[in-house]
Parts: C-alpha cells; sequence; structure tokens
C-alpha cells in the first residue's frame, strides 16, 4: 500500500493497520460488535504521529448518518446523551461561571444541544451548534463567540483544517476554544498493531491526534495550544481579560 498526504501536515502518512468498521470504544468492557466485513484502515504520519482513516473521506454525511450516527450509536457511546455533558456544564460553570453572564459562548457539535440548555439554566448566554443536527443553521446567522467549546469532535472529523478554519470564524480575535479528544501519545506507534480502545471507526473517530498533531493544527491557524490533560485543551490567540486567569494556569 502506498502512503498517503497526512491530513494535518502533509508529510508521508504510512499504512499502520486495519480494523473492522464494527471495532467500536466499548470493547474493553467486553462489548463486542459483530463484525461488517468492511475494512478500515488507518494511516499515521511519522512526521507528526497523526492518525487518520481514509476510508472515511468519501463518506457523504448521510452514509455517517446511515451507518455511524444511527440508532445504535448510544450503544457504543452511551455517555454522549446526557453524562458528558452534565461533567462538561459543570467544570464550564465551576470555572467560568462568574463572568458567563457577559460571554457568548457556542457548543460547537452540540448534538441535541444537552450542554447548552444546561448552561443556560445557570445563566449563561449559550447557543448550539451541529452541522449534522442543525444543516440548515448558517455561520453567518451565528455571528462571533467569546468561547467556543467542542467536545468529542475533532476525531470525527476527516478534515481537521476545514473544521478548524471553520470554528476560528465563529471565534472573535481574543476568543476561547476548549476542546476534548484524546491524544494518542503512548498509545500508538510504528510497526504495532493498532489496539487503542479510542481508535475506534463505529464511533467516529477517523482522525486520531497526537500531542504534536494537534499543536500543528493550533499553530497552521494561528493558535497557541494548551492542555489540562491527555484529553482536555484549549486554543487561543490573544488571551482576553475574562481568561487571563484560566489561560495562565493552563
Ligand atoms: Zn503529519
Amino acid at each position: 500500500m502506498e502512503p498517503l498526504a497526512c491530513p494535518i501536515c502533509g508529510a508521508a502518512s504510512e499504512p499502520l493497520d486495519v480494523v473492522d468498521v464494527s471495532k467500536s470504544c466499548v470493547e474493553p468492557s467486553g462489548t463486542y460488535l459483530p463484525l461488517s466485513g468492511t475494512p478500515v484502515y488507518y494511516y499515521r504520519c511519522d512526521t507528526c504521529g497523526h492518525c487518520h482513516a481514509p476510508e472515511f473521506l468519501g463518506w457523504s454525511p448521510e452514509d455517517f448518518r446511515r451507518r455511524v450516527y444511527n440508532e445504535d450509536y448510544i450503544r457504543v457511546d452511551p455517555d454522549y446523551v446526557e453524562k458528558r455533558p452534565a461533567v462538561a456544564a459543570a467544570g464550564l460553570h465551576q470555572t467560568f461561571g462568574h463572568v458567563a453572564s457577559s460571554l457568548r459562548h457556542l457548543d460547537y457539535g452540540s448534538g441535541s444541544g444537552v450542554l447548552s440548555r444546561m448552561l443556560r439554566e445557570s445563566g449563561w448566554n449559550s447557543d448550539a451548534y451541529d452541522p449534522y443536527a442543525s444543516p440548515d443553521v448558517s455561520f453567518e446567522s451565528l455571528g462571533r463567540y467569546e468561547l467556543v467549546t467542542a467536545y468529542e469532535i475533532f476525531e470525527h472529523v476527516a478534515d481537521p483544517h476545514r473544521l478548524m478554519a471553520d470554528i476560528a470564524g465563529l471565534l472573535r480575535e481574543d476568543g476561547v476554544l476548549i476542546l476534548s479528544t484524546l491524544l494518542s501519545d503512548g498509545a500508538i506507534a510504528p510497526r504495532q498493531r493498532l489496539t487503542w480502545w479510542y481508535a475506534s471507526p463505529r464511533n467516529g473517530h477517523i482522525s486520531l491526534f497526537s500531542k504534536k498533531s494537534l499543536t500543528a493544527l493550533a499553530t497552521r491557524h494561528g493558535f497557541n495550544l494548551g492542555g489540562f490533560s491527555p484529553a482536555l485543551h484549549v486554543m487561543w490567540k490573544t488571551v482576553p481579560a475574562w481568561a487571563s486567569d484560566f489561560l495562565r494556569t493552563g
């Protein structure tokens, strides 16, 4: 198999391994879905460590709706409906609750908008946007925000530069992006089988970031990158007064 161009840095991305499209994040709990017979190859970039699954580049939104984000999706991601938004809302309110009334917040990739609803109940000025759930809403109608969140979004997109450009267009120049995606450092290595639980096509995890590839993505779009854990990250260009303490400790 020939190398492909890395979707992040453009260097050569080599074939790493192949898994069935039914491989899901709940396998460590002993839940294995029946094999589908559709192979998904993951490629790894030696330069930035980014992994991607080119199989999905040809999928339309309708393909994703039918084969990934369908009525069975909850079986492989049981936390996405209530638990994950509740944890995120609590964390955001604890950190920014004291300035929330003066911020415009957008939850990008919001699904049905649970996080924004929870924040609004706590006095936030929060909007929800999801390219799948609300495809008719245009960016132009949204405007620009002080704070954008994107929880478990970056690993789902085939074109991360397009995603970053879209989000950058929704942020004020001194806006802050908080995102979650689990970094692959220590979990993926060349010439080793891809057994990492997060590398799961059935969950729509088709872009697996390393610290280096997420940094490269941020830098390419003019952002700084900070991190709080292997899963929670923050990007910004200019530090706004309302987030100065947060970004200093981040
Ligand atoms: Zn790369």
